[in-house]
C-alpha cells in the first residue's frame, strides 16, 4: 500500500481525458484499483465505460493526488496542475467543435466531485459551467431558445451561488418561489425567459450581498473556483465526520470530474434519468428507474416533477429504450455486477453520464447471484460471496410488505440496528410497554429517548424498538440485536415529550402513546401506520441455491441447538447436520415433571429418591426418542442435567413469606382439622425452606452445576442415560439410524470423568443388551472451564468429543457474567470501544479463542480423532465462525434460525472472505 501511494504521488501527470485508459492503467501497473483510486470511483467507470464505447460526454478527471498536493500546499494549486486542466478543456474544445467561454458557440462543462468511496458530504455537481450574461444571451438567440438558455444560466448561478460561494440554497428557492407567485405559474416549467432571467439578476444580487463578492463572469474563473472548492470539500467537517464514522481513511483525497454538458432540457425530444439494470427490491432481470422528459440533472431526484417509470420509456422512444437496455447489458457484463446508471437524451441522442454497482435488498442480491451464475457472469463461489450472512437473516425475521409500502412514506429515519420489521402500539415507558405486551396481549414498539439497564423487560416484551439518541453501540442497539428485536436507533426526527405521553415530528406532526407504529429493521425507516408485514420465506428459490452451494466449499459442520422433537424438524428443514446440544433442564421444568424432580431433591432415603428418579425416566424416554427419530441418520449430542438444583425449588423468600402468612392465620382457625392440615403444611414447607437453604449458593454459576451434580445424585445421571439408550435401542430395533452423544456438561477435571463414564457406559451396554442392539455412540465433554481446557490432553484420554460450552468459557475466561452482559459495564466498554466486539457475542480471539486453541492441540495429541464443536451462542455469529474454522472446530452448533447464516459464513471462511 505504502508503495503503491508513493508510485502515485512521484507522478506528476494529474489529468486524463476520459479517453485515455490506456495511459492510466500503464501508470499504475494495469492495477485497476489503483485507478479507481486514482481517479475515484465515478471518474474512473466513465474512463471504463467511454473505452468500452459506450457513448458518454468527454470529460477529464483531476486526479485524488492533485486534491492531495493542493490541500497539503495550503489550498494552492501545485506546479502543472491548471496548465493541465487548460490543456484538457483545448481537448475537449477539440473534440466538441465548441469552444470554452466563446460567445459564438460555447463549450459548456459540469464539475462533479467523486471520491474513491461515495460519500455524503461531499460537494455537490454544478453544472453548466461556461456561462455568463453575454454568453446566455447569445445562446438564447441562435438557439431561439430563450428559456433554455436562461435555464442553464439560473441553475449555474444557484448551484455556484450555494455549493461554491456558501449561500443557502434556501435563498434562492426563495425567490423562485417569489417569482413564480409573480408570474402566475403554478410550477418552474410555466416560468419563461424573462423570469428566469429576473431570477438569475436577483440571484447575483443575492450573492453580492451574502459574499460581498461578485459571482465569476469568467468561465475559467467559474471552473478554477468550482475544482478547488471540491477539493476543499474533501475536508469539510461533515464529510471528515462520515469518513470517522466510516472508517474510511482521511488521506485518499477526491477527483474532480470535468464533464462537456449535454442536455435533457432543451424540448421533448431531451430527457433524463436514472434506472438500474435489474429491480433493486426483487433482483427480476428487468429495467428499473425513473425519468422525466424536458430535464435536467438532478430534476428526477429532486421530487419536485413527476417522474416516468422507465418502462414508458419503451412507449415513448422505443430507440432510446433498446439502447439503455443494450448499455445496461454491455455494463453488467463487463462489471459482473448489477450497474446503477444515470443518462441524458439530448434531441434523440443518448449520453451515458454515471455507472456505479447497484445498491440492493437482500431479496435482490440473492436472486442476483444465482440469475448471473446462470448467465455464466460469475462462479458459483462468487455467488456466494456476494451474499452476507446477514442478508440471509432477511428471510427469517417478519417484512413489512412491500405492497403495502408502495402507498406510504416514512415519517422518518435512523440507524438499521437490528434486522427484521415490527409492527405494534407505540408506548413510551418500559413498564407500559411490559404490562401492554404481557396482561392484554397487544404488540408493543417501544419509544425511548434512549434505553438503559432497567428499560430491558420493556425491550424484551416489545416487539420492536426505537430510540431518538444513540448510535449502532448505543445499549439499544446492543440489547437488541442480542435478542434479534427489530430495532432503529438515533431517529434524531423524533422529538419525544414523555410528559404528555406523545412525540413530535417535525412541526406538524404529533402522535400519542397507545397509536401504531410500524419499523423497519433492516434499512432504518419508520412509518405512522398500522402496516401487513409478510412472513419469513426461507424456501425462496434463490436462497436454496446459494445455501446448496455454500454447502459444497464450506468445511465446518453445522448443528443446531434443539431440544424438542420440533426444533429438530426445523433446524434439519434449515439443513443441519445434526443436532449440537440438547439441553435437558428444559424437559425437567415442564409443569407435570417439577413435583417430580422436587420431589427427588427433597428425598431424604435412597429408597425415595430412587423412585423419584425412575418417574421421570419415562418421560425423558419419549422425549428422545422424538428427538432421534426426527434426527435420523445424524448425530444427536444429548447434556445430562445442568443447572444448580436449588432453580427447581421455590425461592427462600417467597417460602418465607408463605409461612409467616400460614402462622398468622393459625390463630383465625375454628375446626381442629384445619389446624391439623396448617400445622402439616407448616412442617412441609419448613422442610423445603430448610433445604432451599441448604442448597443456596453465594456464586450458583460457581457452584453445584454439570457434572458437580451428578457426581452428587449419580443416579440421576444414569436415568437419563438408561433413557436415551432405551430411546435409541426402540429406534435402532425399528431399523433407525441413530447416532447417539452423551455429553457431560462443567468438567474441570478428569477426574469427573473417570469416575462418571465407566457406569454410564455400563447401563448403555446393557440397555443395548437387552434389546438386542448395538449402537455406536460417543461419550464425551462440554469444554467450558479453563481449567478444562488447559488439561485437555488428560480430559481426552476419557472424552471421546469436545464442544466448547463458548457463553461458559467466555464467562469464566473473563471473568464477567454472562447474566449481566447486557445490562452492566460491558456496554460501557463496548460504547467507549475499549471492546471492539461483545465476546459474548463474537469469540474473543485472544483469550477464549486462544484456550480453545489449546484444548484443540492438546485434545487431538491424546485422541486424533476427537470431534470437535463449539454449542454456545457464538455458534451462529460470522465472525466466531471463522475464527473456528480456522483453529481446527469440526462444527459449529447454533439456534435453528441461525442454521442458514452459519452455512454460508462457514463457507465464507472456507472461501477466506472477510
Ligand atoms: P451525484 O453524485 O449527486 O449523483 P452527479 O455528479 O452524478 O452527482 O451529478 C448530478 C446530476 O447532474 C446527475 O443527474 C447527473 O447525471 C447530472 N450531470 C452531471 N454532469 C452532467 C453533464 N455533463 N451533462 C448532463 N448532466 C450531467
Ligand atoms: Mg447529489
Ligand atoms: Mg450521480
Amino acid at each position: 500500500m505504502a508503495i503503491e501511494k508513493k508510485a502515485i504521488s512521484d507522478m506528476k501527470k494529474y489529468i486524463y481525458l476520459f479517453d485515455e485508459y490506456d495511459e492510466v492503467m500503464a501508470a499504475l501497473d494495469q492495477n485497476w484499483d489503483g485507478v479507481r483510486g486514482l481517479l475515484g470511483g465515478k471518474g474512473a467507470n466513465l474512463l471504463d465505460a467511454t473505452r468500452l464505447g459506450i457513448p458518454v460526454p468527454p470529460g477529464f478527471t483531476v486526479t485524488t493526488v492533485g486534491c492531495n498536493d493542493y490541500l497539503a500546499a495550503g489550498e494552492q494549486f501545485p506546479a502543472h496542475l491548471w496548465d493541465q486542466a487548460l490543456e484538457a478543456v483545448a481537448r475537449l474544445e477539440g473534440t466538441t467543435g465548441k469552444k470554452f467561454g466563446s460567445v459564438e458557440n460555447p463549450l459548456l462543462v459540469s464539475c462533479r466531485s467523486g471520491a474513491r468511496f461515495s460519500m455524503p458530504g461531499m460537494m455537490d455537481t454544478i453544472l453548466n459551467i461556461g456561462l455568463n450574461d453575454e454568453i446566455a444571451a447569445k445562446l438564447a438567440t441562435r438557439t431561439h431558445r430563450p428559456r433554455f438558455a436562461y435555464d442553464l444560466y439560473r441553475r449555474l448561478v444557484q448551484m455556484f451561488g450555494g455549493v461554491v460561494m456558501g449561500v443557502p440554497d434556501e435563498v434562492f428557492e426563495a425567490v423562485i418561489t417569489a417569482q413564480r407567485r409573480e408570474s402566475n405559474a403554478r410550477n418552474d416549467a410555466e416560468l419563461d425567459a424573462s423570469a428566469w432571467k429576473a431570477v438569475t439578476l436577483r440571484f447575483k444580487e443575492i450573492i453580492r450581498t451574502y459574499t460581498g463578492k461578485e459571482f465569476p463572469t469568467d468561465p475559467y474563473e467559474q471552473l478554477r473556483q468550482a475544482t478547488e472548492a471540491v477539493f476543499r470539500s474533501w475536508n469539510g467537517k461533515r464529510a471528515i465526520d462520515y469518513r470517522e464514522a466510516a472508517g474510511i481513511d482521511h488521506d485518499l483525497g477526491t477527483a474532480v470530474n470535468i464533464q462537456t454538458m449535454v442536455f435533457g432540457n432543451v424540448g421533448d425530444d431531451s430527457a433524463t434519468g436514472v434506472f438500474m439494470s435489474r429491480n433493486a427490491t426483487t433482483g427480476e432481470p428487468v429495467l428499473e428507474g425513473d425519468y422525466l422528459i424536458n430535464a435536467q440533472g438532478e430534476d428526477v431526484v429532486a421530487g419536485t416533477r413527476t417522474t416516468l417509470p422507465i418502462l414508458q420509456l419503451k412507449t415513448d422512444m422505443p430507440q432510446m429504450y433498446d439502447q439503455l437496455e443494450k448499455i445496461a447489458r454491455r455494463l453488467e457484463q463487463h462489471h459482473r455486477n448489477m450497474q446503477d446508471m444515470e443518462f441524458t437524451i439530448e434531441q434523440g441522442k443518448l449520453w451515458l453520464l454515471q455507472t456505479r454497482d447497484g445498491k440492493r435488498t437482500a431479496q435482490a442480491e440473492v436472486r442476483i447471484a444465482v440469475d448471473m451464475v446462470d448467465e455464466g457472469l460469475i462462479s458459483r463461489e462468487e455467488a456466494v460471496i456476494r451474499v452476507k450472512p446477514d442478508q440471509v437473516d432477511f428471510f427469517l425475521h417478519p417484512q413489512l410488505d412491500p405492497d403495502a409500502l408502495k402507498d406510504i412514506q416514512p415519517i422518518a429515519n435512523g440507524l438499521n440496528v437490528s434486522p427484521g420489521a415490527a409492527v405494534g402500539v407505540i408506548a413510551f415507558d418500559p413498564d407500559l410497554a411490559q404490562r401492554w405486551a404481557k396482561e392484554e396481549g397487544k404488540s408493543v414498539i417501544l419509544v425511548r429517548p434512549e434505553t438503559r439497564p432497567d428499560d430491558v423487560h420493556g425491550m424484551l416484551a416489545a416487539k420492536g424498538v426505537v430510540t431518538s439518541k444513540g448510535g449502532r453501540t448505543s445499549h439499544a442497539a446492543l440489547v437488541a440485536r442480542q435478542f434479534g428485536k427489530p430495532a432503529v436507533v438515533g431517529v434524531e426526527a423524533i422529538e419525544i415529550d414523555l410528559d404528555n405521553h406523545l412525540m413530535r415530528i417535525g412541526e406538524n406532526l404529533v402522535i400519542e402513546e397507545g397509536e401504531y407504529l410500524s419499523i423497519d429493521g433492516n434499512n432504518g425507516l419508520i412509518y405512522y401506520a398500522d402496516l401487513p408485514t409478510v412472513v419469513p420465506d426461507i424456501n425462496n428459490p434463490s436462497l436454496l441455491k446459494i445455501l446448496s452451494w455454500a454447502d459444497e466449499f464450506r468445511k465446518l459442520g453445522v448443528r443446531a441447538n434443539a431440544d424438542y422433537p420440533d426444533d429438530a424438524r426445523r433446524a434439519r428443514e434449515y439443513g443441519a447436520q445434526g443436532i449440537g446440544l440438547c439441553r435437558t433442564e428444559h424437559m425437567f421444568f415442564q409443569e407435570d415433571r417439577l413435583p417430580i424432580v422436587q420431589r427427588m431433591i427433597m428425598a431424604t432415603t435412597p429408597t425415595e429418591r430412587a423412585e423419584a428418579i425412575s418417574a421421570l425416566l419415562p418421560m425423558q424416554r419419549s422425549d428422545f426418542e422424538g428427538l432421534f427419530r426426527a434426527m435420523e441418520g445424524q448425530p444427536v449430542i444429548i447434556r445430562l442435567l445442568d443447572p444448580p438444583l436449588h432453580e427447581f425449588l421455590p425461592s427462600a423468600h417467597d417460602l418465607m413469606l408463605e409461612l409467616t402468612d400460614l402462622k398468622l392465620r393459625m390463630q383465625h382457625f375454628s375446626s381442629l382439622k384445619e389446624m391439623d392440615q396448617a400445622l402439616e403444611e407448616i412442617r412441609s414447607k419448613s422442610e423445603i425452606l430448610q433445604r432451599v437453604e441448604a442448597l443456596q449458593e453465594s456464586n450458583p454459576m460457581l457452584g453445584t452445576r454439570g457434572v458437580r451434580l451428578g457426581m452428587l445424585i449419580p443416579g440421576l445421571y444414569k436415568m437419563q442415560v438408561r433413557a436415551i439408550f432405551e430411546a435409541a435401542s426402540r429406534c435402532a430395533a425399528e431399523g433407525l439410524d441413530v447416532r447417539p452423544e452423551v455429553m457431560i456438561p462443567l468438567v474441570s477435571h478428569v477426574g469427573e470423568l473417570d469416575i462418571m463414564v465407566g457406569p454410564l457406559k455400563e447401563i448403555a451396554r446393557e440397555v443395548m443388551d437387552d434389546h438386542g442392539v448395538d449402537i455406536a455412540y460417543l461419550i464425551g465433554t462440554m469444554i467450558e472451564i479453563p481449567r478444562a481446557a488447559l488439561t485437555a490432553g488428560e480430559v481426552a484420554r476419557t472424552a471421546e468429543f469436545f464442544s466448547f460450552g463458548t457463553n461458559d468459557l467466555t464467562q469464566t475466561t473473563y471473568g464477567i457474567s454472562r447474566d449481566d452482559a447486557e445490562t452492566g459495564f460491558l456496554v460501557h466498554y463496548l460504547q467507549t470501544r475499549l471492546l471492539r466486539d461483545n465476546p459474548f457475542t463474537s469469540i474473543d480471539p485472544g483469550g477464549v479463542g486462544r484456550l480453545m486453541q489449546i484444548a484443540i492441540k492438546e485434545g487431538k495429541m491424546t485422541r486424533p480423532d476427537l470431534e470437535i464443536g463449539v454449542c454456545g451462542e457464538h455458534g451462529g455469529d460470522p465472525k466466531s465462525i471463522r475464527l473456528c474454522h480456522q483453529i481446527g472446530v469440526d462444527y459449529v452448533s447454533c439456534s435453528p434460525f441461525r442454521v442458514p447464516i452459519a452455512r454460508l459464513a462457514a463457507a465464507h471462511a472456507a472461501l477466506s472472505v472477510d
